[in-house]
């Protein structure tokens, strides 16, 4: 019989520096013993993306996206290649192994592209040999052959999309977090670690702005019915038991409120006084989609006198592109002026439990009006409540409605949760 097989996948901190790397070595040393394979993925060492953008953001105002992709893919193999060389030198038979090399097909939409298919033969073949593959995350080739990228944090997809095509027994996340909590626990001391979260709850988290798993890793995992597991890779004994995510049990009875998200990374724009015909919302949202940009939240007032403003939301690090379009879309529909806020925030309020029980929007506003937070924009759905409010208000909101839902828990031990370096992020 052959031996199972376990995928893990090591975020930015968790190689955040040689000393890190050796650690993860050990790590891996100490796995390789219970008698598993292992594939690990790896991200690029904490701060090596943003430096890359930075870099390519000072020589052009907005980069070309493939060679974006060209650039921000070499910070993964870096920590491959010498997590490889670290492994190598505990006598482990160790091969990194880029996107390319491990065959990770993706679409041609850089810097966010979709896999399409794994072709995963050759690492089958070092995996028989008994080889630990170290393959470099966040990365793959499209069908040109030029390197594409998968999204901030797309390292965590690599690592479920490799657990699938390799028929893994699980895919485990190592981070600098013991688990996924209540709401950040950077922002909200007081946030409870969860043992258990089921697909479709981790997939409205990750969606708003819960970063510790990249949403499309999620979904992965979902429909594969992948078993993930977040763990600490600070911790010693192999990480704490971490949080499992997994298919929901439908015995458990579900919180009204499982969790406060706090998404910053959002921006809104405005485009004042534009006529209220009908066609006039596709001539603003079409060029947009040409262009790929999603939209999340979109308002439209009152019209009044024939006209009316519009605003809407979307991803903090399109806005420069979507603005050189509504620039030109503002002109042809006569808007008399077009205008973006990045300093916004988007904070929301999920539970599966929402279903079934009123007032929970009513309790939302009750404590942010107490606290004198202002919202510019709501949305809802069946599970979720999302406020944008303005970014300086979100750590005093979070912690209030954290407060106001009791999220604390009875269970939940009187101590702040374990975190890494928290003055980093
Ligand atoms: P990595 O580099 O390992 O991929 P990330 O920075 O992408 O790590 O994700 C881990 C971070 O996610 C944590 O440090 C934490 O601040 C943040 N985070 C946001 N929301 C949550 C949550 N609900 N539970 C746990 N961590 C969260
Ligand atoms: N290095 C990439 C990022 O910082 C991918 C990842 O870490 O998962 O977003
Ligand atoms: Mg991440």
């Amino acid at each position: 019989m052959s031996k199972s097989l376990i995928v893990q996948k090591y975020g930015g901190t968790s190689v955040g520096t040689l000393e890190r790397i050796e650690h993860v070595a050990d790590r891996i040393v100490k796995a390789r013993k219970t008698g598993v394979d292992i594939v690990v993925v790896v991200s690029a060492m904490a701060g090596e993306t943003d430096k890359l953008l930075k870099m390519a953001r000072s020589l052009s105002k907005n980069p070309a996206r493939r060679e974006v992709d060209m650039l921000l893919s070499s910070g993964e193999r870096i920590s491959a290649a010498l997590l490889a060389l670290a492994l190598q030198s505990r006598g482990i038979p160790a091969l990194s192994m880029t996107g390319r090399q491990i065959g990770l097909q993706t679409d041609s939409t850089h810097t966010r592209a979709r896999i399409t298919s794994i072709d995963a033969q050759r690492a089958r073949k070092m995996l028989n040999k008994n080889h630990v593959i170290v393959v470099a995350g966040f990365q793959g080739i499209n069908e040109e052959g030029d390197v594409t990228t998968l999204g901030r944090g797309g390292s965590d997809t690599s690592a479920v999309a490799l657990a699938v095509a390799l028929g893994a027994k699980q895919c485990e996340i190592y981070t600098d977090v013991d688990g996924v909590y209540t709401s950040d626990p950077r922002m909200v001391p007081q946030a409870k670690k969860l043992d258990v979260v089921s697909y479709d709850e981790m997939l409205e988290m990750a969606s708003l702005g819960a970063k510790v798993l990249q949403i499309r890793c999620v979904e992965f995992a979902h429909k594969y019915k992948m078993p993930l597991v977040v763990k600490s890779s600070f911790k010693e004994k192999e990480g704490g038991k971490g949080t499992l995510i997994c298919e929901e049990d439908p015995k458990m009875e579900q919180p009204v409120v499982s969790g406060i998200m706090c998404d910053k990374n959002q921006a809104k724009i405005t485009l004042k006084e534009v006529p209220d015909q009908p066609g006039i919302a596709a001539n603003i949202f079409e060029p947009l989609a040409a262009a790929s940009i999603s939209v999340d939240m979109i308002i439209q007032n009152v019209s009044e006198q024939g006209h009316t403003d519009l605003s809407f939301t979307l991803a903090r690090e399109e806005l420069d592109e979507a603005m050189v379009i509504m620039n030109k879309v503002g002109k042809k529909i006569q808007a008399t002026q077009v205008s973006s806020n990045a300093k916004i925030a988007k904070l929301s309020i999920v539970g599966a439990g929402m279903r079934s029980h009123s007032g929970v929007a009513a309790q939302i506003f009750k404590t942010l009006s107490a606290h004198k937070v202002n919202i510019l924009m709501i949305s809802t759905s069946e599970i979720k409540v999302s406020c944008i409010i303005e970014q300086k208000n979100s750590k005093l909101a979070a912690n209030a409605l954290h407060d106001a839902f009791k999220l604390e828990g009875k269970t939940a031990k009187k101590k702040t949760a374990k975190i890494v370096s928290p003055a980093k992020k």
